[in-house]
């Protein structure tokens, strides 16, 4: 019986009678003929409600204890969830990530998995059990539980898949599959029928939250295709998959957006060998993922350099700049209320003169480029946060994204 992989978004298990709708969805699966998998994230906005009450006890709660704590709500999610499946007359089994083998490293709060020891998933599976697995959680080599980063589920459901050699990983959500837009900003924005997984990439990286970036990554590294659809309707949604002939290569396909960047830019840097190695170093060392990165021409021997975070990762990078800045004799600046725009597309390889016409067309609108950055199928701008919606709605429009007929 070939395996399916599902995921379940919080939103789509956001109380008891939208988990039985799981249930019976999971169900049907199983009466198709699959051996289903199924993962689920924590109910609606559970990992929210667990972190503040978190931080209304400490401003900097231990790691270790953090991960504890978010990784009970997948928890609650999958036991309910095998209580549903139980009503409905079939056999499941919920697990939580360490009883379904996943090993990670001890980058607790953000922790790789490393690992998936399948033996007990197929035990159950042969015994003809629907296997439930707690998302977004692992188990690290000192025993303790580790949580994935926020949207882990995602990550959890396509290293199953990989694991597992699933068929496909669907993943459920909210929304009908990806959209050439944010639809809140573009009400206009089309549903994409499929995506490769290197636009997925940069997608998800600058900003589409439809899927977690790593778990995307991981898609591609093992060739799972996903199915990206919603939970509540029997609608096709997105396949991200393999880029082949067939597959149509839009110039543009996306416009994606962050409002959660912040720029630093470090003054006067000297201007020798070694010098990006120890900053963006002491930056790894913190694990702040920087984004774009600009170093401008030397003048007198000293340099800025300036750079992009997540805004969440703002305080750890200070640190790190605070530990070294001393030493080099430098200062910094910090611009917390950035963003950024994108647009991307797999047939941007071909084209020429896509980046100019985004210049140009957030130029007529008034927004002011801060940084640009480019791969061979994205270009990304930093803007004024204040700036961005109207940025994704004049590009939208400009590239004529929107539906057709
Ligand atoms: N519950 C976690 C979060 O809200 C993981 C997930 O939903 O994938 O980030
Ligand atoms: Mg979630």
């Amino acid at each position: 019986m070939p395996i399916i992989v599902q995921k379940y978004g919080g939103t789509s298990v956001g109380g008891t009678k939208r988990i039985r709708n799981v249930a019976r969805r999971i169900v049907a699966a199983e009466n198709d003929g699959n051996e289903v998998v199924a993962v689920v994230s924590a109910m609606g906005n559970s990992t929210d409600d667990l972190l503040k009450m978190a931080h209304e006890i400490s401003a900097d709660p231990p790691e270790r204890e953090l991960d504890m704590l978010l990784s009970t709500g997948e928890r609650v999610s999958v036991a309910l969830l095998a209580m549903a499946i139980h009503e409905l007359g079939s056999t499941a089994i919920s697990l939580s990530g360490n009883q379904a083998g996943i090993q990670t490293n001890t980058v607790h709060t953000k922790a790789r998995i490393t690992g998936i020891e399948t033996r007990r998933l197929i035990e159950e599976l042969e015994s003809g059990k629907i296997v439930l697995v707690a998302g977004f959680q692992g188990v690290s080599p000192e025993e303790d539980v580790t949580t994935l980063g926020r949207g882990g589920s995602d990550t959890t459901a396509v290293a199953l898949a990989a694991a597992l050699a699933a068929r496909e990983c669907e993943i459920y959500t909210d929304v009908d599959g990806v959209y050439s837009a944010d639809p809140r900003i573009v009400p206009g924005a089309r549903k994409l029928d499929e995506i490769s997984y290197g636009e997925m990439l940069e997608m998800a990286a600058t900003g589409a939250a439809v899927l977690m970036l790593r778990s995307v990554e991981y898609a591609q590294k093992y060739g799972v295709p996903l199915h990206v659809r919603s939970s509540f309707s029997d609608k096709p949604g997105t396949w991200v998959r393999k880029e082949d002939e067939d597959m149509e290569k839009a110039v543009v396909s996306a416009v994606t957006h962050k409002t959660d960047e912040s720029k630093l830019t470090l003054l006067r840097v000297p201007d020798r060998p070694g010098v990006a190695a120890t900053v963006f170093g002491a930056l790894a060392e913190q694990n702040v993922n920087v984004d774009m990165i600009i170093q401008n021409v030397s003048e007198q021997g000293t340099t800025d350099i300036s750079f992009t975070v997540n805004q969440p990762d703002l305080p750890a990078a200070q640190k790190a700049l605070d530990a070294i800045s001393g030493d080099m004799g430098v200062a910094y600046l910090i611009g917390e209320q950035m963003g950024k725009v994108s647009i991307i597309g797999a047939g941007m390889k071909s084209y020429p003169g896509v980046a100019a016409k985004m210049f140009r067309t957030l130029a007529d609108a008034g927004i002011n480029i801060e940084m640009i950055s480019t791969s061979s199928i994205k270009v990304s701008c930093v803007i004024e946060r204040a700036k961005v919606e109207q940025a994704v709605k004049v590009l939208h429009a400009a590239f004529n994204l929107g539906q057709t007929g």
